[in-house]
């Protein structure tokens, strides 16, 4: 129902502004230059606006040089504005100021803590990934599916679902993922530029995050810590630390592994859970995510990060059992 009538208003749209979330992922990045693809080739002017900068590993997706980094340049004016993947507004970052401000504005989503912020609202919590969304609405829009926009929606799905192995992948997940390979996704390409490689300063990375790893509570909360400094030291960039915070998660035993990363003057926190719902504690702290993988932002010296967040794990795990 609300995707026929978000149909109807992007094929009667002048311009459209995409925009996703900051610290962008896999799954942003791809669903909203499929997205943008997909209404350039419908003959809709469109930008994917982006309050962050890409990071490097998502440089080879078809076009994505496009995507404008806010503030910009505007020329015109958006009728019509999209979100992907964003939870609330607030993970829009400052691109916010500008999404809310448009007529109409539509959300689509599969996180669970989703907060309906927009007019049309499309959030399943179901979906493995935004692109499974973002799929359904190309193929109503009539969309050709090119390699470009293949490419795009396939690295949005190899990535959230943890390559097809997380408990969000679907038959569903993997009917799209082949629809896709028959039209062209380049799976070689993304698994060489996001899965098989590491710059050095990355593999440094990791052997110093890993020294810091404490295991607490019985051995069923496991945390790393990543300051500024360290980032420094091994010439890493902030999007670097993505995937650390599996190694706590992965020690057996361990029921939730956490990241916390300092940036300017708050701490960000990761969540991954093996069955504890982590989305229930992010949202203490003024976060969000989903059941297994979730995060939030705390202004507060790392240490008392540390304690608090270390504490309401704890009482999590001790309810669970
Ligand atoms: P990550 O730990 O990889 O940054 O995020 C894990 C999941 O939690 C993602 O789905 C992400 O959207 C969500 N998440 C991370 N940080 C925040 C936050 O500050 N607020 C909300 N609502 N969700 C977050
Ligand atoms: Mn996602």
């Amino acid at each position: 129902m609300v995707m026929s009538e978000i149909v109807k208003l992007l094929k009667s749209a002048k311009k459209v502004l995409i925009v996703t979330h900051v610290s962008p992922d896999g799954d942003g990045i791809g669903s909203t230059l499929a997205l943008l693809h997909g209404l350039n080739q419908l003959g809709i002017e469109g930008h994917v606006v982006i309050d962050d900068e890409v990071p490097e590993g998502f440089a080879f997706l078809p076009q994505s040089g496009k995507i404008l980094r806010y503030p910009h340049e505007m020329d015109g004016y958006y009728d019509v504005a999209v979100a992907i993947d964003c939870s609330d507004e607030e993970r829009m970052g400052n691109v916010k100021e500008l999404y809310m401000r448009l007529p109409v504005k539509i959300n689509i989503d599969h996180h669970i803590s989703n907060t309906m912020y927009a007019d049309y609202n499309v959030v399943d919590s179901n979906a493995g990934a935004s692109a499974e969304l973002v799929y359904q609405l190309l193929k109503l829009l009539g969309v050709e599916f090119d390699s470009d926009i293949s490419t795009c929606l396939y690295c949005s799905l190899a990535t959230d679902t943890g390559r097809f192995m997380y408990s969000n992948t679907t038959s569903i997940t993997h009917e799209i993922a082949g629809d896709l390979l028959n039209n062209g996704a380049d799976l070689r390409k993304i698994a060489e530029e996001i899965f098989e490689k590491k710059t050095l300063n990355q593999v440094l990375l990791i052997g110093k995050a890993i020294s810091t790893l404490n295991v607490v509570e019985d051995g069923t909360i496991a945390y790393i810590t990543v300051t500024k400094a360290m980032l420094d030291e091994c010439g890493a960039r902030p999007g670097d630390t993505e995937g650390l915070v599996y190694y706590p998660k992965s020690i057996d035993g361990v029921e939730i592994g956490l990241l916390f990363k300092e940036e300017d003057d708050r701490i960000k926190v990761s969540f991954r859970s093996k069955k504890v719902d982590v989305s229930k504690i992010a949202a203490i702290f003024g976060g969000g995510g989903h059941v297994l993988a979730s995060g939030c932002f705390l202004e507060m010296p790392m240490s008392e990060a540390v304690e608090k967040v270390v504490q309401a794990c704890a009482r999590a795990v001790k309810d669970v059992h």
